[in-house]
Order: C-alpha cells, then sequence, then structure tokens
C-alpha cells in the first residue's frame, strides 16, 4: 500500500516532460497530423521547455536536499509548456483527452505540494480519475475514441470505456478502503487499457500520443509491480542518480543541440536546393518560350513562306507549316487560319481537323495583337487535347493577313523530366487564371492549380520566393515558387517536409535510443558497482560494530578484495582491528599479571609480618611477667625479628626499585670499586644469614683486585638477588658456585647452582617484571618476579648483559653477568 500512497505524480510528470520534449527536440517533422497545426513552427522551442522544465524537476526529486526553488522552476517550466501544449493541441482541437489529462496533470502536481498532501503522492489518485474520465467519455461518445483504438468497431469501444470504468472505480475503492490487492487488480487492466491506446496511436505512427499513453501505462506497471518506495539513501542510490543524471541528460542535451543544428542546415540545404530546381525549371521554360517565339517569328516573317502564302498555292503552304511541326521537334503541332478564323492549312498531327475557330480566344487577341508572338492560354484543341499556342500575324501585303498557330502539348510537357520534377513535386501555372499547365504528381492539367488553394492570396505574386503551407491533409508543406520571364507562367515546387527530413528524423530517433541503451547500461553499472561497494561498505559497517568482540578464526574481520580504495579501508580497518585485539590482550594479560601480584604481594608482605607480630606480643608477654631470657635466645630472636625486618624492607625496595624502572627513575651513582671485595661481603653476609647453608656457597675470585667504576649498592643488589635465588631455589644441601673472572674489557660472574632448574619456554620471559616460572610458583610459593627484572636493569644501566642457561627442570641454573669496567653513562661522561 506504501507505494500508492506516496507514488508522485510529479515522477509521472517528469517522465512525460522527457519523453514528449524529446520526441519534439529530436524528431520535430513527426508532429505531422493536423492536431499539431497550431505547434508546428514552435514544436522545437516548445520540446526544448519540456525537457529543461521536466529534467529540472527530475534533478530537484533525486536531490531532495537541494533548495526549493530548483524543483518550484523545474515545475513553473513545465506548466507554462504544458499550457501552451494543451491550449494550441487539445483545446483549439477540441480534443477530449488531451483536453482532461493535462489539466488533471498539472492539477494534480500543484496540489501535491500544498501542506495537505506533505510526503503524500497523488499518482494512484491521478490514474483512478483519469480512468474514470476515459471510461466516462468512452462510453458517453464512442465516435471520440474510435481512433484511440485496436478495436475496429464501435460496441467494442464502448466495452473499453466500460472496462475503464470499472477498473477506475475498482482503483478507487482500493484506495478509498485500502486494499492493496483490488488495487493491484485494477491497475493490471489498466496497464493493458493504456497499452492498447499505445499500440493504437502507435500503429498511426503519432509520436506524441505513443508519449502520453506509453508514461501512463508505465505508472500503472510500476504501482503494480514494486512494493516499496525505494529509500533514497546509500551508496546504490548516490551510484543511481548520479550515473542516471551523469549519462541520460547530457545524451539528451547534446543530442538536442545537435540535431537541431543539423535540422536547421538540412532545413536550409532543403530550401537552397528547391530554390535551385525551380530555377532550373523556369529557366528550362523560358528557353523553350523564348525559342518557340523566335522560330515563329522568323517563319511568319520569312519572305519565302510570305510569298507561297501570297500565292494561294495551299499545298506549298501545307510543307512549309509541317517543316515547323516535324523538323525543330519543339512544336506539336502548327497549323494557319485566314483572317476570317477558317483553316487554310491543318495541323497533321491534330488529324487534319478543319474549320472556323475564329471563336478561339488565341485567334482574337492574334487578329488584335498587331505583329507580336502572342501565347496563349491553356485550352483544349478540337481533337480534345490540352494544348498551349504561339500565334504570328503574316503579313500578305494589300490589308491581308493570315495567321500563324504553333502549339505546346500539355501532355508532352507534363511528362517532360526535369531536375525539380526528380525530386519534387513541380506545378505550372498561368497566372491569368491559375489554370495548370503542368503538374508532375497526376499529371493534372487545365484544372486550377493546387499551390494556389494551399497559400495565401497573393503569396506567389512575389518574382521568386519560398513559402510554407500545409496540405489538406494538414501535412506540413515547404513550398518554392517563381515566374517564368517573359511568359505569364508561375513554377511552383513543394516538397513534404516530414518525408525530406526522413534521415534527420532517423538520426534523432537514433540518438534516442543511443541516450537511453547508454543510460540503461550506465544504470546497470551503477548497480553492479553500488552492489559491490555497499555490499563491502556494510561488511565494513558490521566490523566496526563487533570491535571490541573476539575476532572470528583466522583473525581477518573484514574481507579485504581488490585493490580499490575501499579495499585499502578494509585492510586498514582489519590491521586497526588486529592492533586492538593485540593492545586488549595485553591489557587483559597486565590486569591478570596485576591481579597476581597483587595477590602474591600481599602474601609475600603478610609472611614475615606473622612471625613478627607472634615473637613481639611474646616479648611483651614475657617482659610484662617480667620473665628474662637468657642472652643467648634473647640474640637469637632479635636477629630472628631482623631477618623478617630485612626481608620486608627488601620485598618494598624491590617493588619501588620496578616502580622506578617502570617510570624511568632508576639511576646509577658509579664510583671506583673492587667487585671481588664486594662479592666476598654479599657472599659472606648471605652465609652469616643463613646459618643452615653455611660452607654450601663457594666463591672464586681472582687474587688480584677487579676494579672498576660501577655503582656498588647496585651490584650488591644485583650478586645478592642472584645468590639469594640460587639458595632459594635449590634444595637444602646443594651447592652454590659463586665465579668473578676478568674478561678482556671487563668482568665476568657466573653464579650456578644444581637446584630445580629453569623450563627451556621459561627462559626468554625469566627477566621481565612479574614473571615465574612454573616450577617455581608449584614448589616455592613466595616470590613476586621482581628480583631478575630489576638485576637485568641494573646490568644493562652498566653497559652489561645478563644471561641464563638451564638445561630443563631439575638439571639446576647459571646466571651470567658481564659488565664493562666502566659504567656505560660514566664511560660516555
Ligand atoms: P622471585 O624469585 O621472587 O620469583 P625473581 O625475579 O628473582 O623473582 O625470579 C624470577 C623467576 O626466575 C623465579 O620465580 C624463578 O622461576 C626463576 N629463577 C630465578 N632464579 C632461579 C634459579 N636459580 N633456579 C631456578 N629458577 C630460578
Amino acid at each position: 500500500m506504501e507505494i500508492l500512497e506516496r507514488a508522485r505524480v510529479e515522477w509521472f510528470a517528469a517522465a512525460f516532460g522527457l519523453v514528449v520534449g524529446t520526441t519534439m527536440v529530436f524528431v520535430p517533422y513527426e508532429f505531422g497530423a493536423a492536431l499539431f497545426q497550431h505547434i508546428y513552427t514552435h514544436v522545437r522551442p516548445l520540446g526544448s521547455l519540456f525537457l529543461v522544465g521536466s529534467a529540472t524537476m527530475l534533478v530537484a526529486l533525486l536531490y531532495p536536499s537541494w533548495p526549493g526553488v530548483v524543483g518550484w522552476a523545474g515545475r513553473a517550466l513545465f506548466v507554462g509548456a504544458v499550457s501552451f501544449y494543451w491550449w494550441s493541441t487539445t483545446v483549439l482541437n477540441n480534443s477530449m483527452t488531451g483536453g482532461i489529462l493535462y489539466p488533471l496533470m498539472v492539477a494534480a502536481l500543484l496540489l501535491e505540494r500544498t501542506s495537505r498532501f506533505q510526503g503524500r503522492g497523488l499518482l494512484a489518485v491521478f490514474t483512478a480519475v483519469v480512468a474514470l474520465c476515459f471510461g466516462m467519455l468512452m462510453t458517453l461518445s464512442p465516435q471520440v475514441y474510435l481512433r484511440f483504438s485496436l478495436l475496429p468497431v464501435a460496441p467494442l469501444v464502448r466495452l473499453m470505456g466500460v472496462l475503464f470504468l470499472a477498473s477506475g472505480s475498482l482503483l478507487a475503492v482500493g484506495l478509498w478502503r485500502k486494499q492493496p490487492g483490488v488495487c493491484r487488480l485494477a491497475l493490471a487492466v489498466l496497464g493493458l487499457l493504456f497499452l492498447n491506446m499505445l499500440l493504437a496511436l502507435g500503429a498511426r505512427g503519432s509520436w506524441a500520443g505513443m508519449g502520453v499513453y506509453s508514461v501512463l501505462a508505465l505508472a500503472c506497471w510500476v504501482l503494480l509491480l514494486m512494493r516499496q518506495m525505494p529509500s533514497p539513501v546509500g551508496v546504490r542510490w548516490r551510484l543511481f542518480r548520479g550515473m542516471a543524471l551523469a549519462s541520460v541528460l547530457p545524451i539528451l542535451g547534446l543530442g538536442a543541440v545537435t540535431s537541431t543544428l543539423a535540422q536547421r542546415a538540412l532545413e536550409a540545404e532543403l530550401r537552397e536546393k528547391a530554390l535551385q530546381a525551380v530555377a532550373a525549371e523556369t529557366a528550362w521554360l523560358e528557353q523553350t518560350a523564348t525559342m518557340a517565339r523566335s522560330l515563329l517569328r522568323a517563319q511568319s516573317r520569312d519572305v519565302a513562306f510570305v510569298a507561297t502564302a501570297r500565292s494561294g498555292d495551299r499545298e506549298a503552304l501545307r510543307e512549309r507549316v509541317d517543316l515547323l511541326e516535324n523538323d525543330s521537334g519543339l512544336f506539336d503541332a502548327a497549323w494557319v487560319l485566314d483572317d476570317t478564323g477558317e483553316t487554310l492549312v491543318p495541323s497533321t498531327r491534330l488529324d487534319r481537323r478543319t474549320g472556323n475557330f475564329s471563336a478561339r480566344e488565341y485567334f482574337q487577341h492574334a487578329l488584335k495583337g498587331g505583329d507580336e508572338v502572342l501565347l496563349s492560354r491553356p485550352f483544349l484543341t478540337s481533337a480534345g487535347l490540352p494544348f498551349v499556342v504561339f500565334t504570328a500575324p503574316v503579313d500578305l501585303g494589300t490589308g491581308r493577313r493570315l495567321i500563324l498557330v504553333a502549339g505546346l502539348s500539355l501532355r508532352r510537357l507534363g511528362l517532360h523530366p526535369t531536375l525539380a520534377s526528380r525530386s519534387y513535386h513541380v506545378e505550372l501555372f498561368d497566372r491569368r487564371d491559375g489554370s495548370l499547365l503542368r503538374e508532375t504528381d497526376r499529371g493534372d492539367v487545365l484544372s486550377r492549380a493546387p499551390a494556389l488553394e494551399l497559400l495565401a492570396p497573393g503569396a506567389l505574386s512575389a518574382a521568386e520566393g519560398m513559402a510554407e503551407a500545409f496540405d489538406p491533409k494538414g501535412r506540413r508543406l515547404m513550398v518554392a515558387h517563381a515566374q517564368v520571364a517573359g511568359t505569364p507562367w508561375t513554377v511552383v515546387v513543394t516538397a513534404r517536409l516530414r518525408e525530406a527530413f526522413a534521415p534527420v528524423t532517423r538520426m534523432g530517433a537514433w540518438v534516442v535510443v543511443i541516450a537511453l541503451v547508454a543510460g540503461a547500461i550506465a544504470l546497470v553499472l551503477s548497480q553492479w558497482v553500488g552492489r559491490d561497494v555497499a555490499g563491502r561498505l556494510e561488511a565494513l559497517r558490521d566490523g566496526f560494530a563487533a570491535l571490541g568482540t573476539p575476532a572470528l578464526e583466522g583473525g581477518q574481520r573484514v574481507q579485504a578484495r581488490g585493490d580499490d580504495e575501499v579495499s585499502q579501508l578494509a585492510s586498514g580497518f582489519n590491521e586497526m582491528a588486529a592492533r586492538i585485539d593485540r593492545t586488549q590482550k595485553e591489557l587483559r594479560e597486565a590486569i591478570a599479571i596485576r591481579d597476581q601480584f597483587l595477590s602474591m604481594a600481599s602474601h609475600e608482605l603478610r609472611t614475615p609480618l606473622t612471625p613478627l607480630k607472634a615473637t613481639l606480643d611474646l616479648l611483651i608477654r614475657q617482659s610484662e611477667s617480667g620473665q628474662e631470657l637468657n642472652p643467648e635466645r634473647r640474640r637469637a630472636t632479635f636477629s630472628r625479628l631482623n631477618r623478617q625486618v630485612d626481608r620486608l624492607t627488601r620485598l618494598i625496595g624491590d617493588m619501588l626499585d620496578v616502580s622506578r624502572l617502570q617510570s624511568g627513575r632508576f639511576t646509577l651513582t658509579v664510583a671506583p670499586m673492587d667487585l671481588g671485595t664486594l662479592a666476598h661481603e654479599v657472599v659472606e653476609r648471605i652465609g652469616s644469614a643463613r646459618p643452615e647453608r653455611q660452607g654450601l656457597v663457594s666463591l672464586e675470585v681472582p687474587s688480584s683486585p677487579l676494579m672498576g667504576r660501577w655503582d656498588e649498592q647496585r651490584l650488591d643488589q644485583l650478586l645478592t638477588n642472584l645468590v639469594e635465588n640460587a639458595l632459594r631455589y635449590s634444595p637444602p644441601e646443594t651447592p652454590v658456585r659463586v665465579r668473578v673472572v676478568e674478561e678482556p674489557g671487563g668482568v665476568r660472574v657466573d653464579v650456578e647452582d644444581r637446584g630445580i632448574g629453569i623450563p627451556q619456554e621459561s627462559l626468554s620471559q625469566l627477566f621481565t617484571p612479574f614473571y615465574r616460572a612454573r616450577n617455581a610458583t608449584e614448589h616455592y610459593a613466595g616470590g613476586l618476579g621482581l628480583g631478575l627484572a630489576i638485576c637485568r636493569e641494573i646490568v644493562e644501566r652498566h653497559g652489561g648483559h645478563i644471561q641464563v642457561r638451564s638445561a630443563g627442570p631439575g638439571q639446576g641454573s647459571c646466571f651470567t653477568v658481564r659488565l664493562p669496567r666502566a659504567a656505560v653513562a660514566d664511560a660516555a661522561a
């Protein structure tokens, strides 16, 4: 139902304007029916107005966001064109269909724009009203509609009217009751009825009528077949309208200009040719008349001829006259009359008819006309043949005269082929009475020249000229005319414009077909490209929506096909999504590590606090009860307390160090020192702190001092960490070896144990903060995974290098530190 309520008459009007305008501009000579008599001369400008108006309307429809003035300009031009067309073709011609159709269309077009119908379309309502009006007119006065139907007999036209009425009412009811099924049925019937009218007009070659009914039929089919209004959004729509405008309109516009120019050029050429034909025709006639005159004058004044006439020897005179008929070939007949009109010598070719011809007009003129050679009006000879004659008086002296008559057969004249008669319809008439001497169409003679009926009186009075006229059937004619000098004759050459312009019409039609085919191809291609691009953009849109959710198998979120911008966008999107995935993963890991660290840190901090608290409670209770510990136990208690506090201090120190390390505030204070001495101190301190491991930590150092510029406190921390780890991750009783050796340019420290070892996969990550190997967490819960990270930082800050080797779990491990003699920062200083 949506399409029925929203389809606009404006689309219909734009399509109608384009079709009619295109026809008028491209094939103007096809507007040949009498119906178009009043617009013949304005067909092309009117067509241009239709084209510009409807194209502007179309642009406004396709780009609804453009200023409203564009649409109004288009509608104004269109309404102007329709009004003129309506007035000249329907009102002045009493045409019923157009008389109803166009006002309805304009009314609906303007009504749609009022606020009452905002957002609604009246195309369906308009179709129903048109159908009802047509139906009514057809049933009431079928005769008017006979020409609009392929059905040959009147009762069937009535039937058509009934069908129109029925389907129009059905459509109206369907629209009223909002029943799409009923509407569709009515539209299907209406589509067929309009198609019938379209074919009927097509069979009559009426281009304008075909335009109107094809658009009406199309409107029915569109309303019938389309389920909903296409929504004017998205890449496909933009491509569609862009292509529609960029392909069809420029081709039509350019085609219109070219075909108008071609038509003009051809028209000019046609005029030129017609004038040439007239000139050739008049030249030929003038020559004929001049020759006839001089021949006759020469004969009539010939001394021998006059002597023969005077002698009264008719036989001898006949021989002379026969010469005129035979030899020159110019005249079809010649005879001699005496001054009473009696035949002295009859024409051999006219069956030797004799008699008194004093009543003939040519004889009377010749008698009165002095000694001039005169040309008669066309007449029928006594033998019933159409002739025109030249007369010359023959002066016999002593006041007697004879009349020498030589005639031209109009039949022969009519058949004579000339340049003009080959391409045009030629008329030759006598201006004195308008009677025909030559007519190349049906060979009419003596009747009134048809050209005189076509043109306004006096139009042919000029010596020569061009004019336009319409024949009784309303066909447009071009008329070229000229007077034949020295005679009362006028030559008229006419050409039917529709036939003369058939090549231009064909060319125009081809341009339209090409524009339509190009437009169709462009639209199909645009849809094809649009579907592809829209599909890929939709995939991208879905990809964006799915950002943050886990990626599918393979990690590629959007398929990136081809090498265009969209696929680059897709690859860019995939990379971005992968980066986001990575960051998310890292964040998740970091959060997990942080959580783990927090639980471990709190556990680690509590571990020394519990015994610390218990010992302090014991000491308080003892001091309250006044019991004194023996010095030995007190020393042991205090040293235990001290160890726990040391452990706490170290833990907090490690955490602070890692925090400094991560924020870049980890600095060294280097000074000359002896690494051998430091190693001794560390090993001793650890030994004394862990009496149970006394003697298990062996130390190898060169006897000479190992001097270098290092940060003593940090190297102490480094060695302590490594030795403590070696002890912690080894079963009791297993030895730990510390070896300090001199190397070229620096020193090397190895701390080797035979403890739990390190799994192969953990070796690379051992020095990252918070990392702990699996076997360490399983067996030795204590630890935050910070020590080695701090160790690596200390070593690298000194410009050195730390690495670890282990053959695997249970195989022990060996940490090797290489230090240059001077810390890098210091060396640089
Ligand atoms: P912590 O010892 O507090 O866990 P460290 O940074 O000192 O933190 O050590 C990181 C990890 O390296 C330990 O958890 C352990 O898995 C491993 N590790 C360090 N030293 C040894 C060693 N001597 N033998 C086996 N594993 C060790």
